[in-house]
């Protein structure tokens, strides 16, 4: 593996002047304020750990202003046209894209990944936006005869209300648009609470969406220092109707359990621990591309993330071989330099947890074939690394690793791969790798997941549903099922009109 850290000059001007015209402040009500408290907080450049901006630091009283505009522009965002809600959505989508280069430089800046990853998530995170103003237009509805005869059954569609929305750091944008989209295509007004270390991309897509014609009000974003502290009296608070949150199954957990005080409406896009499994008819080619992309598209940091490689004993040399030749090739800086493969992580804690769970594979027996040692110099970079052979034990086993490891386990045959993949208490997405079309369709069958990537390593994709099963989360994200987490289905009972 190769490192670099030759960024271009124009790169380096175009980040002052975007760093120095955003607005970094509180989006409340259509403007933009400090917090109630004055404070602000540092974001950091994690290839450097220098601090690149400083914004306004959301405590409760400021989060509750947020809730107190979402409430009061429900009503009329709920009673825009759906054209009209959908028009602005497209309106957003293509300004997001037309400043998909500022957006880009700025999540690789607070976040790490390569620019050219960055650029990727930009036109996925845009999709949300363009899919759901199509969405915003088919809320379906339906009247039926009932079986009796003697009534008529009449569903029809409303908007949930105002949402609280909480997202990660690892897709700065589209954790936010595929959760915007779809609130603001049902009617739904939102509060989002970006993660603390990933906030500008979020306030530059507040400032996108009041361009697009949001209305003051139906979008409000609160970054704060004091997570708990900010959200959990919006979560108490009965003008909330609905929780979306995107992030580990552990805060997943707890804010379930705040959510119950008041039966709120949730969604939640947890934690995952994807099985890769490579059988033996599999096209090692495709096994080991998919491999690269599942492995290392976000440096491993992503909730799909392939994080137990499972591979036949008669292919595992071969596909060892090969995948950790094409490894070798990865080239890791920051992420504006020219030709990264691999970015930071995310920051100090996140990569020393990386480098505790190879260390601890490699006292349960793991071989380290490449990568493995923490580099010397600025910033919170981790090697590609392959391992082989890590005993049961592991933890890498159990945890996400969220970092670019891969960890290569075998299997005998298709019983014990499918024994070894549901070993989790987490079903979010599993890879298979196969020309067996019938060994395909009965691991779709028999594997414990919300999404199967057969024969790719990506399947990501806004008309598609996302979610996981198990204590992956509830409800799904993207496709039709997106714009039902953010609508109530109300049933009206008409008398038989004939009697
Ligand atoms: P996290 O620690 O759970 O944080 C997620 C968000 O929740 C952040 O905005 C965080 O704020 C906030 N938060 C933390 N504690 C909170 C509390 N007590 N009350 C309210 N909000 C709270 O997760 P992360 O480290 O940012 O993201 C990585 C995790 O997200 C991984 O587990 C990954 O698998 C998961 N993920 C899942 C999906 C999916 O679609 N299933 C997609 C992406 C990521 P702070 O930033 O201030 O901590």
């Amino acid at each position: 593996m190769t490192t670099t850290t030759d960024i271009p000059e124009d790169l380096r001007k175009r980040q002052e002047q975007l760093l120095g015209t955003l607005s970094t402040g509180l989006y409340i009500d259509g403007t933009w304020r400090e917090a109630a408290s004055g404070k602000r907080f540092d974001v950091e450049d994690p290839a450097t750990g220098e601090v690149i901006a400083t914004v306004a630091d959301a405590g409760a009283e400021d989060a509750l202003a947020a809730l107190d505009a979402a409430h009061r522009a429900q009503e009329g965002w709920a009673r825009t046209p759906p054209r009209e809600r959908s028009e602005i959505l497209r309106r957003a989508f293509e300004l997001l894209t037309d400043r998909a280069e500022d957006v880009a430089l700025l999540m690789t800046l607070e976040m790490g990944k390569p620019l050219a990853e960055s650029r990727g998530e930009v036109s996925y995170g845009a999709e949300f936006l363009r899919w759901f103003a199509e969405e915003a237009v088919r809320t379906p509805g339906r009247y039926s005869v009932a079986p009796d005869g003697k009534s008529r059954v009449l569903v029809t569609k409303r908007p949930v209300g105002p949402s609280v929305l909480i997202t990660p750091w690892n897709f700065p944008l589209a954790m936010g648009t595929r959760k915007i989209g779809p609130a603001l295509a049902a009617g739904s007004t939102v509060v989002l609470k970006p993660a603390r270390l990933t906030p500008l991309t979020s306030l530059l897509l507040a400032e996108v969406l009041a361009d697009g014609g949001v209305p003051p009000g139906v979008v409000n974003v609160v970054p704060t220092t004091t997570a708990g502290d900010t959200t959990g009296p919006l979560l108490a608070d009965p003008r909330t109707r609905k929780l979306s949150f995107t992030g580990s199954t552990e805060v997943g957990r707890s804010l379930l359990a705040d959510a119950a005080g008041q039966v709120l409406r949730t969604s939640m896009e947890l934690g995952g621990n994807a099985p890769f499994l490579v059988f033996p008819d599999a096209d090692l080619d495709a096994a080991v591309a998919g491999a690269m992309a599942a492995k290392f598209r976000n440096g491993g940091e992503a909730c799909t993330a392939a994080n137990r490689f499972l591979v036949h004993q008669d292919v595992a040399e071969e596909f060892t071989a090969r995948l950790v030749e094409q490894v070798r090739q990865i080239t890791m800086g920051p992420g504006t330099a020219e030709g990264v493969g691999l970015g930071p992580l995310v920051e100090a804690k996140q990569r020393q947890k990386v480098a505790d769970l190879v260390d601890d594979a490699v006292a349960n027996g793991a071989q380290v074939l490449l990568g493995g040692q923490v580099p010397d110099g600025p910033g919170w970079f981790y090697p590609a690394t392959v391992l082989t052979g890590a005993g049961p034990d592991a933890l890498l086993h159990r945890q996400e690793i969220f970092g670019p490891v891969v960890s290569i386990t075998t299997f005998a045959d298709e019983a014990e791969a499918v024994r070894m993949a549901n070993d989790t208490e987490l079903g979010l997405i599993s890879f298979v790798f196969t020309t067996s079309l019938a060994r395909g369709l009965r691991m779709a069958e028999v594997l414990q997941t919300g999404m199967l990537g057969l024969n790719s390593g990506v399947i990501s994709n806004p008309a598609a549903p996302f979610g996981g099963v198990k204590q992956s989360g509830l409800g799904r994200e993207g496709s039709h099922e997106g714009i039902e987490e953010y609508l109530e289905t109300v049933y009206v009972g008409i008398a038989d009109p004939h009697a």
